[in-house]
């Protein structure tokens, strides 16, 4: 991990070590900039600093999203982050409002006709479970381009290759004939069976571990091709072995003939492409980065090959083709950044039958805080006495709720302004091993 800086004019620099970064604020040659990502700000100008060739990689999922900065000549992890989305939430909180809605129409009051429809969604637009997960990504990359002195962009687009897969040819040097492409067809056969086992049948418990079974065996001359793998669970795969899928109907006796069926048919292309991965790759596009696009079957390779453990900023790291060989994650400390949202818009509560409750005041802040604000506390005496840090929630009163207890605001200094999102840090993964 690297502590990003800033000149006095707010130019990113090369970043540094999180030592020199202690020394720089020490000695008052810097001050703090931000507190997440932790970015400090030297008190002076740099003239033509030398930056490192700095990418951004980026790997979209429908929950959590993975980040890292990579240092594309040494390997290293520079930065990791993984997003965390509020889809559901998001969700939740319409379905609330909808049924609020339909109830109060349908109660037997006077009859109003309904006014003009302003509610057109405009052509392809998201539905706003997904619109926010493409804007979290969106406005945490920006972000960090104004700490990083990023210089370009590594983006998963697609689940799997479709080209490469019906095209067995590939290109370039560093993969093994073949190999990349059981990567592709392996992700592409998970996402058709939706992650379940096609021989799951009455009687019959599935296995944790999912395989790729031939349904013409490949003793008998099956072949590779996707039209002749399902997706099957390792001990149906087991049992099925060398037996062709009539003869494994007749043990089991279950009818599997739909499965044939299920295989020969293609994907739609309507699931392989995802509307969000493309709603995000256009809106990267006005950063004025150049943007390598890969699979989320050459990810997998990519990590595989290295070794590396499953992460989300791990995936993140292995985006893309011009991966560096040497991926190192030692001593990085993920960071976990969770999409709260701006606090709500509604300003009538309602109790479960649909009446209001209490109306909200208006304003949203008080004292200068802001539900949201990370805080540090320094409470003199008492039952909670002591230093805290944490993410404080007002109250119209001097009474605000910090770390679970309730604390006034006299003792608190912000120390991060609230910002849709919440901080945590993740495990910190194992530090290089000292050579003696
Ligand atoms: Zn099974």
């Amino acid at each position: 991990m690297k502590v990003p800086v800033l000149d006095t004019t707010k130019k990113t620099l090369a970043p540094t070590t999180p030592r020199r970064a202690r020394l720089l604020l020490k000695s008052g040659k810097a001050a703090v900039f931000r507190r997440y990502p932790f970015t400090i700000i030297l008190k002076r100008v740099i003239e033509n600093p030398t930056i490192p060739d700095l990418k951004i990689k980026i790997d979209p999922g429908s929950k959590t999203t993975g980040v890292a900065v990579v240092n594309q000549q040494t390997g290293e992890v520079i930065f990791a982050a993984e997003i965390h989305h509020r889809g559901q939430a998001i969700k939740a909180s319409l379905d609330s409002r909808r049924s609020l809605r339909r109830g109060r129409r349908q109660r037997k009051t006077r009859y109003r006709k309904p006014r003009s429809d302003n509610r057109a969604r405009t052509e392809g637009s998201l539905p706003p479970s997904l619109e926010s997960r493409v804007e979290n990504v969106y406005s945490i990359t920006r972000r960090l381009r104004r700490v990083y002195p990023l210089k370009s962009v590594a983006y998963e687009l697609v689940r799997f290759d479709m080209q490469l897969m019906q095209n067995p040819k590939i290109e370039g040097i560093e993969y093994q004939q073949g190999e990349l492409q059981g990567f592709e067809l392996r992700e592409y056969v998970l996402i058709k069976f939706n992650h379940t086992c096609v021989y799951a049948g009455p009687g019959s418990l599935c296995d944790q571990v999912l395989n790729i079974d031939h349904l013409i065996p490949r003793s008998r001359g099956g072949s590779n091709r996707a039209g002749n793998l399902v997706c099957a669970c390792r001990k149906h795969n087991e049992e099925k072995n060398n037996l062709s899928l009539e003869e494994y109907s007749k043990l089991r006796g279950v009818d599997f003939s739909h499965v044939k069926a299920q295989a020969k048919a293609p994907l739609k292309d309507a699931a392989a492409v995802n509307a969000t991965r493309w709603d995000l790759f256009n809106r990267l596009k006005s950063l004025d980065l150049p943007i390598e696009t890969g699979s989320g079957g050459l990810t997998k390779f990519n990590r595989t090959k290295r070794e590396l453990p499953k992460a989300h900023w791990i995936d993140a790291a292995c985006v893309g083709e011009r991966t560096p060989e040497n991926i190192k994650i030692e001593d990085v400390q993920p960071l976990q950044i969770k999409a709260t949202g701006h606090g709500s818009r509604q300003m009538c509560r309602t109790d479960k039958y649909g009446f209001p409750k209490a109306h909200r005041t208006r304003n949203t802040s008080f004292m200068g805080y802001e539900t949201g604000d990370i805080v540090k506390a320094n409470i003199p005496k008492g039952k909670f006495a002591g230093r805290h840090v944490g993410r404080v929630t007002i109250r119209q009163r001097p009474s605000f709720t910090l770390n679970g207890f309730d604390v006034h605001p006299k003792y608190l200094k912000r120390i991060h302004r609230s910002d849709g999102f919440a901080y945590s840090f993740g495990a910190k993964t194992a530090g290089r091993t000292r050579e003696t």
